[in-house]
């Protein structure tokens, strides 16, 4: 069958839901068609620019009739800069679109129809909330430029600030900029693989106001290392690590093996909860420090923990939840894949005087049966896995170990649903899923789910 429009055709839609990546649907005769920047409930004038089979593109050129929800994005780049995909539409909006889209998900995926998915849980002020930002740096005829990618591309769109993030950071990317510039430092090129300075990341801890700034190279050199440092330190008062990493790979993983001091300290050291973490330049650190505490005591709660538990901690990073937990337990055991994260959380144990942990370096899925077989009996196990979810071995690993609880800490509902499928079938329900906003202004969910056995 044809499709019932075709490429520059103009043509009226309604547009009657939002998808996972933030584009509204419009339906021609029942042929979808995907539609960015354009929000459910509202009538508007489109160009078809693309069509395909069983779905096609439109592009929004006038909007008829407005969604009560629209709003005025304030980010002068939010048209070109694919970092953010919900300005246009309200917080409130924002978070609604979060819950129901957790709903669907949990419907379609994981076959879960009458479970209980809360309200989102969002912020009071959903702006300049990240604490760590990962800026590339390139250059465009000539001039070195920094700033996020044009959504689906390799194309920076240059920045002045970022309102997601936090104002050092603007601040920070701009002087670097301005460095780079001044002292003939290039700009990276990922085409080509030429010029030096490919990142500069920078993280900000949030309760002490402590900064960390990263530069990321190709090579081993920075010219002028000694004016960038002073220059850098001079800005910012409140600067206590300069590091360099160096990368050079064809990748676009930022990071490379190698990372050295610059200047100061090693870390960099936040609060969350009266819990003190240091925090080094690779580890993995929630980037949401508001939003992160409502997540983990929610993660606490579900835990259900009484003070005599052992419990697990799988994908524990610098042992933030682990840490949590433990004042709680008799026990944690937490496991993580990164070598600096496991030294960072043995140190935070150390820090927060809790001495009712232990942490292993490997992959869950290895190390969780290693646990077993030592004969270590989980009554609650939480894990906080990257995008792409659990492993089949894994999930049968924790299946056979029969906790009584398990808390489910996602940031992407699919694979959150895939997996909820796999545990229910194997003995477990879905008590509750609460959906955590992290990332306003985004179209990311992250949840936490509480599993109970039957
Ligand atoms: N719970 C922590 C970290 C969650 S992010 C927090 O809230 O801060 C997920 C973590 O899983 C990352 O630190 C990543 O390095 C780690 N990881 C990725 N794959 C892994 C694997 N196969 N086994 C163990 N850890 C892994």
């Amino acid at each position: 069958m044809k499709p019932p429009v075709e490429k520059n055709d103009y043509i009226d839609v309604f547009i009657e839901d939002l998808t996972h990546d933030g584009a509204g649907v419009a339906k021609v005769d029942g042929y979808p068609l995907f539609i960015k920047q354009a929000l459910p409930g509202e009538r508007a004038r489109i160009k078809v620019i693309h069509t395909k089979k069983n779905f096609g593109f439109g592009k929004l050129l006038e909007l008829e009739e407005a969604s009560e929800n629209r709003v005025e994005p304030p980010c002068p780049i939010f048209q070109r800069c694919g970092g953010c995909q919900l300005q246009h539409l309200s917080y409130e909006g924002q978070l609604q679109y979060k819950q129901d889209q957790v709903k669907q998900v949990m419907a379609r995926i994981g076959g879960l129809t009458d479970i209980t998915v809360h309200p989102t849980i969002g912020m009071e002020n959903p702006w300049r909330y990240r604490n760590k930002s990962q800026v590339p740096i390139g250059e465009q005829n000539g001039q070195v430029v920094a700033g996020f990618y044009a959504e689906r591309s390799h194309q920076i769109v240059d920045m002045e600030e970022c309102l997601i993030q936090h104002e050092d950071a603007d601040r920070a990317v701009q002087l670097v900029k301005k460095l780079a510039a001044d002292y003939g430092i290039r700009g990276y090129d990922d085409r080509t693989h030429k010029g030096q300075l490919r990142h500069v990341v920078i993280r900000h801890a949030r309760s002490t106001d402590e900064l960390m700034i990263v530069l990321v190279t190709k090579g081993t050199g920075i010219p002028n290392k000694k004016h960038l440092v002073q220059a850098l330190k001079e800005a910012f008062p409140n600067v206590k690590s300069i590091m360099h990493n160096v990368n050079p790979k064809r990748t676009n993983v930022i990071f490379g093996e190698k990372t050295t001091n610059l200047w100061g300290a090693d870390e960099i050291y936040d609060d969350i909860d009266g819990l003190r973490f240091a925090i080094s330049a690779r580890s993995f650190y929630q980037v949401n420090p508001v939003q992160t505490e409502k997540l983990y005591s929610q993660a606490l709660q579900y835990a259900g923990l009484t003070g005599r538990e052992t419990v697990v901690d799988l994908y524990c990073g610098i042992g933030t939840i682990s840490l949590f937990l433990a004042r709680n337990a008799r026990r944690v055991l937490g496991v993580e894949v990164v070598p600096e994260a496991v030294d960072d959380a043995k140190k935070n144990a150390e820090l927060n005087g809790l001495t009712n942990t232990e942490f292993a370096v490997g992959e869950a899925e290895g190390v969780l049966p290693w646990w077993k077989a030592q004969g270590v009996e989980a009554d609650v196990i939480v894990v906080d896995p990257p995008r792409k979810g659990l492993e089949e071995s894994l999930l049968d690993t924790m299946l056979d170990m029969n906790p009584e609880r398990i808390v489910y800490v996602s940031c992407n509902p699919a694979t959150l649903a895939r997996d909820l499928k796999y545990l229910t079938a194997g003995g477990y329900s879905v008590s509750e899923v609460q959906p955590v906003d992290m990332f306003p202004q985004t179209t990311h969910v992250e949840c936490v789910t509480w599993l109970e056995k039957k």
